[in-house]
């Protein structure tokens, strides 16, 4: 029900359509797939994260309703829907935990990755995913490997984190772009240095970019860290229909990545992937695509008839860019300099 205007581009359509696509594809029907209802989080849940001062003034303000940023109001009663989606990912991560389920992915609203301790920011209150990582860890998971592959850079989830080697966190975004930070060079601090991976990409960078990033950094750095659990900071807006960012990558593309993503929880962390949905604003364009070529990967299904209707190619060969590739060749190399301290996979090929 979170609404904070009906034009804003975090509106409630989002879901709605993408709940009214799953429908009609059937999904809801298959064997594998289970509903899960969410609990609301409790005071005690949020402050893993947030601090008391900053819960207490979300609190107070969703009685009078108020503002946080340009592009962030608070809508009444915006703590209810708060709670819910935080709620919500905490429900999935006990349901993996507990063997219900193999993954799951969250499909709630508000976003939370640029949520930071003490404050909101960009559509994002509660940080739902780091919440929800805090809860595993509260549950006997060790080691988290958080990849956030919104097309925006998860910098609530990167201070939240950043100091922490027990949650490696790696951001793929459009860089540069809001909210400006995500530079290869933020690679953590104290105990937490070498935990923080940034992997800054140019617009115009579509499935063979990403494709490129998951076998050179973000799979041997997993492989070798050695996660008990992946969560999966799960941001559609990289889709080329995507009207508020530059990012070319296709349904077919998303799915993809999410493929390899399940067949690296297999080897490495009996399969448990909780995914939790950030941006994705293309809202009666490619986000209903999207989540269902996530959902049809993470529950084992033939993934490759998942595409866009054909009147969207168009915008794909305007959006993708060839430049792109070689710029994105260069970051990685540059990266692994500066990361080559701290990861064998990357000293091992020198
Ligand atoms: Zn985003």
């Amino acid at each position: 029900m979170h609404q904070q205007s009906p034009s804003h581009p975090e509106r409630r359509e989002r879901l709605s359509y993408t709940l009214d696509q799953l429908r009609e594809e059937g999904i809801f029907d298959l064997p594998q797939i289970r509903l899960l209802s969410p609990r609301p989080a409790i005071r005690d849940d949020v402050l893993l994260v947030h601090t008391r001062e900053y819960l207490q003034f979300l609190e107070e303000t969703s009685i009078t309703g108020g503002t946080i940023d340009a592009d962030t109001y608070v809508p009444k009663d915006l703590i209810r829907d708060a709670l819910l989606a935080a709620g919500g990912a905490i429900t999935g991560a006990d349901a993996v935990i507990n063997q219900e389920v193999k993954n799951c992915f969250v499909l709630a609203r508000p976003p939370g990755h640029h949520a930071g301790r003490s404050h909101g920011a960009g559509f994002c209150y509660l940080n739902n995913v780091a919440i929800m990582v805090r809860h595993l860890q509260r549950r006997g998971m060790r080691r988290i490997f958080i990849l956030d592959w919104d097309a925006h850079h998860g910098n609530g989830t990167e201070e939240i984190f950043y100091d922490d080697p027990s949650v490696l966190f790696c951001s793929v975004h459009q860089y540069p772009f809001y909210p400006g930070s995500g530079r290869i060079e933020d690679i953590g601090i104290g105990d937490g240095k070498g935990y923080n991976v940034n992997l800054p990409i140019p617009a115009g960078s579509s499935d063979k970019e990403y494709r490129f990033l998951l076998e050179e950094v973000i799979l041997p750095l997993a492989e070798e860290y050695m996660p008990d659990a992946i969560a999966i900071s799960a941001g559609q807006d990289n889709h080329f229909t995507d009207p508020l960012t530059g990012l070319a990558l296709t349904a077919r593309g998303y799915a993809g990545l999410m493929q390899e993503m399940c067949i690296l929880a297999d080897s490495i962390c009996y399969g448990r992937i909780i995914a939790v949905l950030e941006g994705g604003y293309s809202v009666e364009g490619g986000l209903p695509y999207t989540n269902l070529g996530l959902i049809a990967a993470m529950a084992g299904l033939d993934i490759s008839a998942i595409r866009e209707p054909e009147i969207y190619q168009e915008t794909l060969h305007s959006v993708a860019s060839a430049d792109a590739f070689p710029k994105v060749i260069r970051m990685v190399s540059d990266l692994k300099k500066i990361l080559a301290d701290n990861w064998y996979f990357i000293r091992r090929y020198d």
